[in-house]
């Protein structure tokens, strides 16, 4: 779930997701044009939000909090109690 913020003097959005987990996630300074773009279609977020990190353009996607990512993302990983 996603909550948008524009904010008109910097053209830029803030970005609220929360997580299954209950977490959220406030990203702010999204570029309002890369946001657009993406949300088009056509582009990958990559080239889109260029200035995101990849933690923050995956919670863009998908949702999930740093946290949540990394647990699914070292699953394949060899665990180490
Ligand atoms: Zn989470």
């Amino acid at each position: 779930m996603r909550v948008l913020e524009y904010n008109e003097d910097t053209n830029t959005f803030t970005v609220t997701c929360k997580c299954f987990c209950g977490a959220e996630t406030v990203l702010e300074d999204v570029p309002g044009n890369g946001y657009a773009r993406w949300q088009d279609g056509g582009i990958v977020i990559q080239k889109a939000l260029p200035t995101l990190s990849p933690a923050e353009r995956e919670t863009l996607i998908t949702g999930l909090c740093v946290v949540c990512q990394s647990d699914i993302f070292t699953e394949n990983d060899d665990d180490v109690a």
